[in-house]
């Protein structure tokens, strides 16, 4: 369920009457979605932060069906505990405060042994992952309020019920331990979910956006990513074919590569994923069309 905060709701906040209401709890991985249906104190963004003052995540005001609306996504690393939530106009100046309670969630985890090709894929050329990892950050960091292609319901990139054999092997936020073939390892977090399944299966847009990133990179493989909302992006990794080019817009469910496995997989797969605001979040949640639960993970990717 994505949670839905009006102004229109009550009053919740620690500030008197010509506040708006905000968020008070919220589990990670989880995106609130703020509607400032009245916005008295003129809020422009609003920042979550810890108790010491550094932030950990944020969003900016736009307009979404005429309502002025700020998306707040939890990462899934934050532990749970007690944090400032803070609202500031356009000028910077503060104006709401109040707590906010992360509740405590328990991810997976996940243990994964790569061969001695996809240990070295995983441990060698450096810079060209360095490259590519600014390149992608930059895209998930942009926010353009014009950027209003539909709002935030997404369909499942793959069509689950005609198929012989899919399953999700491999869930958001999984704690994840790569051994590799020369007896290392390594720790990471799963920032999507894996959709395992036929190689060439048909992947889908999941809402209505704009191409931002058409192209084959070392680790994700053939990899698309849409623009939705401002700071909103979808996300497919190891692509066997992309059927977009950068620059183009695509409506909800029109094919926009095919499932492969492509860059760093055991098993074709997809790899699905949604920033908001540069945060990875749990898709499932944002999801209309319903994903069925984890069976077994033997098909991995990152
Ligand atoms: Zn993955």
């Amino acid at each position: 369920m994505l949670l839905v905060f009006s102004t229109a709701a009550g009053a919740q906040s620690t500030t008197g009457n010509s506040s708006a209401v905000l968020p008070v709890e919220g589990s990670p991985g989880e995106v609130l979605m703020i509607s400032l249906t009245e916005n008295p104190g003129n809020i422009a963004n609003i920042i979550l932060e810890e108790k010491n003052g550094s932030q950990i995540t944020g969003g900016k005001v736009f307009k979404l069906n005429g309502t002025e609306t700020i998306l707040l996504a939890l990462p899934s690393t934050l532990s749970a505990g007690n944090y400032e939530l803070r609202a500031h106009d356009n000028e910077e100046n503060p104006v709401q405060q109040i707590e906010f309670t992360v509740l405590p969630k328990r991810f997976r985890q996940e243990r994964i042994s790569l061969n001695r090709g996809l240990t070295i894929l995983r441990t060698t050329d450096e810079e060209r992952k360095r490259e590519e990892a600014l390149e992608i950050q930059a895209i998930y960091a942009l926010f353009n309020p014009a950027s209003v292609y539909g709002d935030l319901s997404f369909i499942s990139p793959i069509r689950f019920d005609t198929l012989d054999y899919f399953r999700v092997s491999s869930e958001y936020g999984d704690r994840r331990l790569f051994q590799y073939s020369n007896e290392t390892s390594s720790r990471s977090i799963h920032t999507g979910i894996d959709m395992a399944t036929r190689e060439g299966v048909e992947v889908y847009a999941a809402a209505p956006g704009r191409v931002v990133l058409a192209k084959d990179r070392i680790i994700s493989g053939m990899s698309v990513v849409l623009e939705h909302l401002p700071g909103v992006y979808s996300i497919y990794f190891h692509l066997k074919s992309i059927e977009v080019e950068t620059g183009e817009l695509v409506e909800q469910a029109q094919v926009i590569g095919t499932v492969g496995m492509s860059g760093l997989a055991t098993g074709p797969h997809l790899h699905w994923e949604i920033r908001v605001n540069g945060v990875a979040v749990d898709p499932k949640p944002l999801t209309q069309v319903v994903i069925p639960d984890t069976i077994h993970a033997t098909s991995i990717g990152e």
